[in-house]
Protein backbone atom coordinates (compact mmCIF):
# COMPACT_ATOMS: atom_id res chain seq x y z
CA UNK A 1 0.00 0.00 0.00
CA UNK A 2 1.47 3.10 -1.30
CA UNK A 3 1.28 6.21 1.18
CA UNK A 4 0.84 9.88 0.48
CA UNK A 5 4.04 12.31 1.44
CA UNK A 6 2.08 13.37 4.61
CA UNK A 7 0.80 10.44 5.65
CA UNK A 8 4.82 8.73 5.28
CA UNK A 9 5.99 12.20 6.86
CA UNK A 10 3.02 11.24 9.77
CA UNK A 11 5.24 7.83 10.34
CA UNK A 12 8.77 9.65 9.55
CA UNK A 13 7.94 12.37 12.99
CA UNK A 14 6.56 8.92 15.41
CA UNK A 15 9.79 7.46 14.42
CA UNK A 16 11.77 10.60 15.04
CA UNK A 17 13.04 11.39 11.49
CA UNK A 18 12.92 15.11 11.25
CA UNK A 19 10.37 16.71 8.93
CA UNK A 20 9.22 20.26 8.64
CA UNK A 21 5.53 21.34 10.26
CA UNK A 22 3.05 20.40 7.71
CA UNK A 23 -0.62 20.26 7.34
CA UNK A 24 -2.60 18.79 4.78
CA UNK A 25 -5.86 20.50 3.47
CA UNK A 26 -8.40 19.51 0.84
CA UNK A 27 -9.97 22.83 0.13
CA UNK A 28 -8.80 26.33 -0.59
CA UNK A 29 -10.05 27.48 2.40
CA UNK A 30 -8.20 24.75 4.93
CA UNK A 31 -5.27 25.19 2.74
CA UNK A 32 -5.00 28.93 3.39
CA UNK A 33 -5.56 28.71 6.88
CA UNK A 34 -3.06 25.88 7.35
CA UNK A 35 -0.59 28.58 5.50
CA UNK A 36 -1.54 31.05 8.05
CA UNK A 37 -1.03 29.10 11.13
CA UNK A 38 2.54 28.02 9.90
CA UNK A 39 3.57 30.90 8.21
CA UNK A 40 5.31 32.32 5.10
CA UNK A 41 6.77 31.71 3.20
CA UNK A 42 5.30 28.15 2.70
CA UNK A 43 5.03 25.43 0.03
CA UNK A 44 1.54 23.82 -1.25
CA UNK A 45 2.44 20.49 -2.26
CA UNK A 46 0.04 18.17 -4.18
CA UNK A 47 -0.82 14.99 -2.39
CA UNK A 48 -0.63 12.28 -5.35
CA UNK A 49 0.61 8.55 -5.51
CA UNK A 50 3.01 9.50 -8.51
CA UNK A 51 6.65 11.03 -8.54
CA UNK A 52 7.77 14.18 -10.28
CA UNK A 53 5.20 16.65 -8.81
CA UNK A 54 7.35 18.98 -8.75
CA UNK A 55 7.84 19.23 -12.46
CA UNK A 56 4.37 19.34 -13.24
CA UNK A 57 3.66 22.14 -11.22
CA UNK A 58 2.37 20.50 -8.31
CA UNK A 59 4.90 22.33 -5.88
CA UNK A 60 4.79 25.91 -5.22
CA UNK A 61 5.92 28.23 -2.59
CA UNK A 62 3.65 31.36 -1.46
CA UNK A 63 5.07 33.89 0.06
CA UNK A 64 2.13 35.74 1.72
CA UNK A 65 -1.92 34.59 1.92
CA UNK A 66 -2.91 35.86 -1.50
CA UNK A 67 -0.15 33.40 -3.18
CA UNK A 68 -0.96 30.72 -0.99
CA UNK A 69 -4.43 30.92 -1.96
CA UNK A 70 -3.83 31.12 -5.51
CA UNK A 71 -1.39 28.17 -5.57
CA UNK A 72 -3.92 25.92 -3.63
CA UNK A 73 -6.59 27.18 -6.23
CA UNK A 74 -4.38 26.12 -8.83
CA UNK A 75 -2.86 22.74 -7.59
CA UNK A 76 -6.07 21.45 -6.63
CA UNK A 77 -8.14 19.74 -9.06
CA UNK A 78 -4.55 19.47 -11.10
CA UNK A 79 -4.20 16.62 -13.34
CA UNK A 80 -0.26 14.90 -12.43
CA UNK A 81 -0.30 12.09 -15.16
CA UNK A 82 -3.61 10.74 -14.94
CA UNK A 83 -4.03 11.33 -10.95
CA UNK A 84 -6.57 13.88 -9.93
CA UNK A 85 -5.56 16.15 -6.80
CA UNK A 86 -7.87 15.95 -4.06
CA UNK A 87 -5.67 17.18 -1.50
CA UNK A 88 -2.76 19.46 -0.71
CA UNK A 89 -0.29 19.62 1.89
CA UNK A 90 0.98 22.50 3.20
CA UNK A 91 4.48 23.17 4.12
CA UNK A 92 6.56 25.29 6.16
CA UNK A 93 9.42 26.00 3.45
CA UNK A 94 12.57 25.19 3.83
CA UNK A 95 16.31 26.96 2.70
CA UNK A 96 17.85 24.34 0.25
CA UNK A 97 21.81 24.54 0.75
CA UNK A 98 22.14 20.71 -0.88
CA UNK A 99 19.40 17.66 -1.89
CA UNK A 100 20.82 14.04 -1.05
CA UNK A 101 18.53 10.65 -1.51
CA UNK A 102 18.20 8.15 0.57
CA UNK A 103 15.99 4.94 0.64
CA UNK A 104 15.52 1.57 2.60
CA UNK A 105 14.42 -1.26 0.17
CA UNK A 106 14.01 -4.57 -0.15
CA UNK A 107 16.85 -6.34 -1.65
CA UNK A 108 14.77 -9.57 -2.84
CA UNK A 109 17.56 -11.62 -4.35
CA UNK A 110 19.61 -10.92 -1.70
CA UNK A 111 17.02 -11.70 0.65
CA UNK A 112 18.07 -8.33 2.81
CA UNK A 113 16.68 -4.56 3.60
CA UNK A 114 19.13 -2.49 1.29
CA UNK A 115 20.08 0.82 2.38
CA UNK A 116 20.82 3.11 -0.72
CA UNK A 117 22.15 7.26 -0.38
CA UNK A 118 23.78 9.55 -2.63
CA UNK A 119 24.45 13.26 -2.57
CA UNK A 120 22.73 13.55 -5.74
CA UNK A 121 19.16 13.86 -4.94
CA UNK A 122 16.53 15.56 -5.90
CA UNK A 123 14.43 15.41 -8.96
CA UNK A 124 17.05 14.05 -11.23
CA UNK A 125 18.04 11.12 -9.62
CA UNK A 126 16.58 8.76 -12.32
CA UNK A 127 18.79 10.21 -15.00
CA UNK A 128 21.88 10.38 -12.29
CA UNK A 129 21.78 6.61 -11.70
CA UNK A 130 21.83 6.39 -15.48
CA UNK A 131 24.32 8.09 -16.46
CA UNK A 132 26.60 7.83 -13.09
CA UNK A 133 25.67 4.74 -11.49
CA UNK A 134 28.74 5.05 -9.01
CA UNK A 135 27.06 8.12 -7.67
CA UNK A 136 24.41 6.30 -5.65
CA UNK A 137 25.94 4.05 -2.99
CA UNK A 138 24.59 0.82 -1.61
CA UNK A 139 24.78 -1.20 1.40
CA UNK A 140 22.94 -4.84 2.65
CA UNK A 141 21.82 -4.61 6.11
CA UNK A 142 21.68 -8.18 7.73
CA UNK A 143 18.29 -8.10 9.39
CA UNK A 144 19.54 -9.48 12.56
CA UNK A 145 21.85 -6.67 13.52
CA UNK A 146 19.94 -4.03 11.96
CA UNK A 147 21.49 -0.76 10.67
CA UNK A 148 24.46 0.19 11.96
CA UNK A 149 26.75 3.35 12.37
CA UNK A 150 29.14 1.28 10.24
CA UNK A 151 26.80 1.34 7.66
CA UNK A 152 25.74 5.04 7.80
CA UNK A 153 29.74 5.68 7.87
CA UNK A 154 30.40 3.51 5.00
CA UNK A 155 27.34 5.24 2.92
CA UNK A 156 28.83 8.80 3.87
CA UNK A 157 32.24 8.21 3.27
CA UNK A 158 31.46 6.84 -0.11
CA UNK A 159 29.07 9.37 -1.26
CA UNK A 160 32.21 11.82 -0.12
CA UNK A 161 29.26 14.10 1.94
CA UNK A 162 30.97 16.89 3.77
CA UNK A 163 31.91 16.36 7.66
CA UNK A 164 29.25 18.39 8.94
CA UNK A 165 26.43 16.51 7.78
CA UNK A 166 28.09 12.82 7.90
CA UNK A 167 26.38 12.56 11.45
CA UNK A 168 23.02 13.85 11.36
CA UNK A 169 22.63 11.99 7.76
CA UNK A 170 23.62 8.81 10.04
CA UNK A 171 21.19 9.49 12.60
CA UNK A 172 18.50 10.28 10.41
CA UNK A 173 19.37 6.84 8.29
CA UNK A 174 19.36 4.83 11.68
CA UNK A 175 15.78 6.29 12.46
CA UNK A 176 14.61 5.65 8.76
CA UNK A 177 16.20 1.84 9.10
CA UNK A 178 13.96 1.85 13.04
CA UNK A 179 10.71 3.14 11.15
CA UNK A 180 11.10 0.83 7.91
CA UNK A 181 11.12 -2.40 10.00
CA UNK A 182 8.42 -1.06 12.71
CA UNK A 183 6.22 0.00 10.43
CA UNK A 184 6.47 -3.23 8.03
CA UNK A 185 7.47 -0.82 4.95
CA UNK A 186 8.70 -2.35 1.45
CA UNK A 187 10.10 0.77 0.72
CA UNK A 188 10.71 4.10 2.31
CA UNK A 189 12.52 6.60 -0.37
CA UNK A 190 13.42 10.44 0.80
CA UNK A 191 14.35 12.60 -1.99
CA UNK A 192 15.46 15.34 -1.61
CA UNK A 193 17.38 14.20 2.08
CA UNK A 194 17.66 18.26 2.37
CA UNK A 195 20.74 19.89 3.66
CA UNK A 196 19.47 23.05 5.02
CA UNK A 197 21.33 26.65 5.24
CA UNK A 198 22.98 27.21 8.45
CA UNK A 199 19.77 27.42 10.81
CA UNK A 200 20.69 30.60 11.80
CA UNK A 201 19.18 31.51 8.58
CA UNK A 202 16.90 29.13 8.16
CA UNK A 203 13.27 28.74 8.82
CA UNK A 204 12.50 25.52 11.77
CA UNK A 205 16.17 25.10 11.79
CA UNK A 206 17.33 23.38 15.27
CA UNK A 207 18.86 27.29 16.27
CA UNK A 208 22.46 25.14 16.59
CA UNK A 209 23.96 27.52 14.15
CA UNK A 210 24.97 24.04 12.24
CA UNK A 211 23.40 22.56 8.86
CA UNK A 212 20.09 20.80 9.48
CA UNK A 213 19.30 17.15 7.98
CA UNK A 214 15.60 16.92 7.02
CA UNK A 215 13.35 14.74 5.09
CA UNK A 216 11.94 16.94 2.57
CA UNK A 217 9.70 14.22 0.73
CA UNK A 218 8.67 10.73 1.40
CA UNK A 219 7.43 7.57 -0.59
CA UNK A 220 6.65 4.82 1.74
CA UNK A 221 5.06 1.56 0.98
CA UNK A 222 3.53 -0.29 3.57
CA UNK A 223 3.34 -4.21 3.28
CA UNK A 224 -0.48 -4.35 3.03
CA UNK A 225 -0.44 -8.15 4.10
CA UNK A 226 0.81 -6.48 7.20
CA UNK A 227 -1.80 -3.83 7.77
CA UNK A 228 -3.61 -5.70 11.06
CA UNK A 229 -0.70 -5.12 13.08
CA UNK A 230 -0.78 -1.21 12.24
CA UNK A 231 -4.58 -0.37 13.28
CA UNK A 232 -2.98 3.45 12.51
CA UNK A 233 -1.84 2.52 9.13
CA UNK A 234 -5.15 1.43 7.85
CA UNK A 235 -6.13 4.67 8.14
CA UNK A 236 -4.13 5.84 5.57
CA UNK A 237 -5.55 3.50 3.19
CA UNK A 238 -6.97 6.74 0.75
CA UNK A 239 -9.91 6.03 -0.79
CA UNK A 240 -9.07 9.01 -2.88
CA UNK A 241 -8.14 7.21 -6.33
CA UNK A 242 -9.33 4.06 -5.88
CA UNK A 243 -11.81 2.61 -7.72
CA UNK A 244 -15.39 2.64 -6.92
CA UNK A 245 -15.93 -0.84 -7.53
CA UNK A 246 -12.77 -2.01 -6.20
CA UNK A 247 -13.16 -0.56 -2.65
CA UNK A 248 -16.69 -1.99 -2.92
CA UNK A 249 -15.36 -5.23 -3.19
CA UNK A 250 -12.79 -5.25 -0.80
CA UNK A 251 -15.19 -3.99 1.91
CA UNK A 252 -16.79 -7.56 0.86
CA UNK A 253 -13.57 -9.41 1.00
CA UNK A 254 -13.56 -10.51 -2.42
CA UNK A 255 -10.94 -9.75 -4.61
CA UNK A 256 -11.69 -7.73 -7.72
CA UNK A 257 -9.58 -5.70 -10.39
CA UNK A 258 -11.25 -3.76 -12.42
CA UNK A 259 -10.71 -3.84 -16.22
CA UNK A 260 -11.57 -1.35 -19.40
CA UNK A 261 -13.93 -4.15 -20.92
CA UNK A 262 -17.75 -4.55 -21.36
CA UNK A 263 -17.71 -7.85 -19.82
CA UNK A 264 -18.26 -9.01 -16.23
CA UNK A 265 -16.26 -11.80 -14.96
CA UNK A 266 -17.23 -14.14 -11.77
CA UNK A 267 -15.44 -17.28 -11.57
CA UNK A 268 -13.55 -19.24 -8.53
CA UNK A 269 -9.91 -19.12 -8.06
CA UNK A 270 -7.85 -16.97 -9.47
CA UNK A 271 -6.48 -19.46 -11.88
CA UNK A 272 -9.76 -20.11 -13.38
CA UNK A 273 -10.74 -16.80 -13.43
CA UNK A 274 -7.46 -15.62 -15.42
CA UNK A 275 -8.38 -18.07 -18.05
CA UNK A 276 -11.82 -17.03 -17.95
CA UNK A 277 -10.10 -13.52 -18.87
CA UNK A 278 -8.40 -15.18 -21.83
CA UNK A 279 -10.86 -16.85 -22.76
CA UNK A 280 -13.27 -14.11 -23.93
CA UNK A 281 -10.39 -12.07 -25.11
CA UNK A 282 -9.78 -14.97 -27.29
CA UNK A 283 -13.71 -15.28 -28.45
CA UNK A 284 -12.89 -11.38 -29.23
CA UNK A 285 -14.62 -9.89 -26.37
CA UNK A 286 -13.03 -7.47 -23.54
CA UNK A 287 -13.36 -8.32 -19.94
CA UNK A 288 -14.76 -5.19 -17.65
CA UNK A 289 -13.29 -6.82 -14.07
CA UNK A 290 -11.15 -9.56 -12.52
CA UNK A 291 -13.24 -11.47 -9.73
CA UNK A 292 -12.46 -14.19 -7.54
CA UNK A 293 -15.42 -14.98 -5.56
CA UNK A 294 -12.90 -17.37 -3.66
CA UNK A 295 -13.26 -21.32 -2.90
CA UNK A 296 -16.35 -22.51 -1.21
CA UNK A 297 -18.40 -19.54 -1.90
CA UNK A 298 -21.61 -19.45 -0.38
CA UNK A 299 -24.79 -17.67 -1.76
CA UNK A 300 -24.76 -14.52 -0.03
CA UNK A 301 -20.58 -14.18 -1.32
CA UNK A 302 -22.33 -14.33 -4.88
CA UNK A 303 -24.81 -12.11 -4.37
CA UNK A 304 -22.25 -9.10 -3.41
CA UNK A 305 -20.08 -10.11 -6.13
CA UNK A 306 -23.09 -9.95 -8.56
CA UNK A 307 -23.52 -6.19 -6.90
CA UNK A 308 -20.33 -5.37 -7.43
CA UNK A 309 -20.45 -6.42 -10.69
CA UNK A 310 -23.16 -4.32 -11.84
CA UNK A 311 -22.39 -1.47 -10.25
CA UNK A 312 -20.04 -1.15 -12.93
CA UNK A 313 -21.93 0.89 -15.68
CA UNK A 314 -19.97 -0.34 -18.58
CA UNK A 315 -20.88 -3.89 -18.40
CA UNK A 316 -23.43 -5.51 -20.89
CA UNK A 317 -23.31 -8.81 -20.23
CA UNK A 318 -21.93 -11.34 -17.78
CA UNK A 319 -20.23 -14.69 -17.53
CA UNK A 320 -20.02 -16.95 -14.70
CA UNK A 321 -17.51 -19.34 -14.53
CA UNK A 322 -17.58 -21.72 -12.13
CA UNK A 323 -15.60 -25.06 -11.17
CA UNK A 324 -16.96 -26.44 -8.26
CA UNK A 325 -14.39 -28.48 -6.04
CA UNK A 326 -14.88 -27.28 -2.68
CA UNK A 327 -17.17 -24.56 -3.98
CA UNK A 328 -20.76 -26.44 -4.61
CA UNK A 329 -22.23 -25.48 -7.74
CA UNK A 330 -25.85 -25.57 -6.05
CA UNK A 331 -24.71 -22.53 -3.75
CA UNK A 332 -23.60 -20.76 -6.48
CA UNK A 333 -27.03 -21.43 -8.09
CA UNK A 334 -28.84 -20.32 -4.98
CA UNK A 335 -26.95 -16.84 -4.73
CA UNK A 336 -27.54 -15.90 -8.34
CA UNK A 337 -31.29 -16.48 -7.62
CA UNK A 338 -30.82 -14.45 -5.03
CA UNK A 339 -29.03 -11.75 -6.60
CA UNK A 340 -31.72 -11.80 -9.55
CA UNK A 341 -34.23 -10.70 -6.65
CA UNK A 342 -32.65 -8.78 -5.14
CA UNK A 343 -31.26 -6.77 -7.80
CA UNK A 344 -33.31 -7.80 -10.95
CA UNK A 345 -30.29 -7.54 -13.35
CA UNK A 346 -31.14 -5.81 -17.03
CA UNK A 347 -28.20 -7.70 -18.78
CA UNK A 348 -27.88 -10.87 -19.93
CA UNK A 349 -25.97 -13.56 -17.95
CA UNK A 350 -23.95 -16.74 -19.00
CA UNK A 351 -23.45 -19.21 -16.58
CA UNK A 352 -21.42 -22.09 -16.76
CA UNK A 353 -21.59 -24.45 -13.70
CA UNK A 354 -18.79 -27.60 -13.40
CA UNK A 355 -18.17 -29.69 -11.13
CA UNK A 356 -19.36 -30.12 -7.45
CA UNK A 357 -23.46 -30.45 -7.52
CA UNK A 358 -23.44 -29.07 -11.00
CA UNK A 359 -26.18 -31.26 -11.73
CA UNK A 360 -28.01 -29.64 -8.87
CA UNK A 361 -27.45 -25.95 -9.43
CA UNK A 362 -27.96 -26.36 -13.40
CA UNK A 363 -31.88 -27.73 -11.93
CA UNK A 364 -32.14 -25.06 -9.44
CA UNK A 365 -31.12 -22.30 -12.53
CA UNK A 366 -33.60 -24.41 -14.54
CA UNK A 367 -36.53 -24.49 -12.10
CA UNK A 368 -36.07 -20.80 -11.62
CA UNK A 369 -35.85 -19.62 -15.13
CA UNK A 370 -34.31 -16.37 -14.57
CA UNK A 371 -34.81 -13.95 -17.12
CA UNK A 372 -32.01 -13.51 -20.04
CA UNK A 373 -29.56 -15.85 -18.34
CA UNK A 374 -28.16 -18.71 -20.67
CA UNK A 375 -26.43 -21.78 -19.39
CA UNK A 376 -23.61 -23.07 -21.30
CA UNK A 377 -21.52 -26.57 -20.59
CA UNK A 378 -18.12 -25.37 -21.96
CA UNK A 379 -15.63 -22.55 -21.20
CA UNK A 380 -15.59 -21.79 -25.08
CA UNK A 381 -18.73 -21.83 -25.81
CA UNK A 382 -19.98 -19.90 -22.65
CA UNK A 383 -17.13 -17.07 -23.42
CA UNK A 384 -17.84 -17.02 -26.94
CA UNK A 385 -21.95 -16.55 -26.23
CA UNK A 386 -21.80 -13.73 -23.24
CA UNK A 387 -19.59 -11.81 -26.00
CA UNK A 388 -21.47 -12.20 -28.63
CA UNK A 389 -24.72 -11.13 -25.89
CA UNK A 390 -22.08 -8.27 -24.71
CA UNK A 391 -21.52 -6.88 -28.19
CA UNK A 392 -25.46 -7.33 -29.60
P1 LIG B 1 8.50 15.33 -6.28
O1 LIG B 1 8.85 16.22 -7.44
O2 LIG B 1 7.14 14.72 -6.48
O3 LIG B 1 9.54 14.32 -5.99
O4 LIG B 1 8.36 16.29 -5.00
P2 LIG B 1 9.44 16.76 -3.89
O5 LIG B 1 8.77 16.83 -2.58
O6 LIG B 1 10.67 15.94 -3.96
O7 LIG B 1 9.76 18.24 -4.33
C1 LIG B 1 10.39 18.54 -5.56
C2 LIG B 1 11.33 19.71 -5.41
O8 LIG B 1 10.62 20.85 -4.94
C3 LIG B 1 12.42 19.48 -4.39
O9 LIG B 1 13.50 18.75 -4.93
C4 LIG B 1 12.79 20.89 -4.02
O10 LIG B 1 13.77 21.40 -4.92
C5 LIG B 1 11.49 21.67 -4.19
N1 LIG B 1 10.92 21.93 -2.85
C6 LIG B 1 10.12 21.16 -2.11
N2 LIG B 1 9.90 21.68 -0.89
C7 LIG B 1 10.59 22.86 -0.87
C8 LIG B 1 10.81 23.89 0.11
O11 LIG B 1 10.33 23.84 1.24
N3 LIG B 1 11.56 24.94 -0.26
C9 LIG B 1 12.11 25.05 -1.49
N4 LIG B 1 12.84 26.10 -1.79
N5 LIG B 1 11.98 24.10 -2.42
C10 LIG B 1 11.23 23.02 -2.13
MN1 LIG C 1 10.76 13.89 -4.43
Amino acid sequence: MDLLEYQGKQLFRKHGVPVPEGKPATTVEEAVAAAEELGYPCVIKAQVLIGGRGKAGGIKLAQNRDEAQQHAQAILGMDIKGFTVHEVYVEAASEIDEEYYAAFVFDRSAKKPMAMFSKMGGMDVEEVAETDPEAMRMVHVDPLIGFQDFHARRLAFEAGIPADVIRPVGALLARLYQMFVAEDAMLVEVNPLLVTKPSGAATGGSGKGGRDVVALDAKVTIDASALYRHPDSQEFRSEVGVDPQESMARERGLTYVALDGNVGILGNGAGLVMSTLDVVAQAGGQPANFLDAGGGSKAEAITQAVEVILSNDSVTAVLFNIFGGITRCDEVAKGLIEAFDQIKPTVPFVVRLDGTNDKEGRALLAEADLPNVHTESTMLGAAKKVVELANG
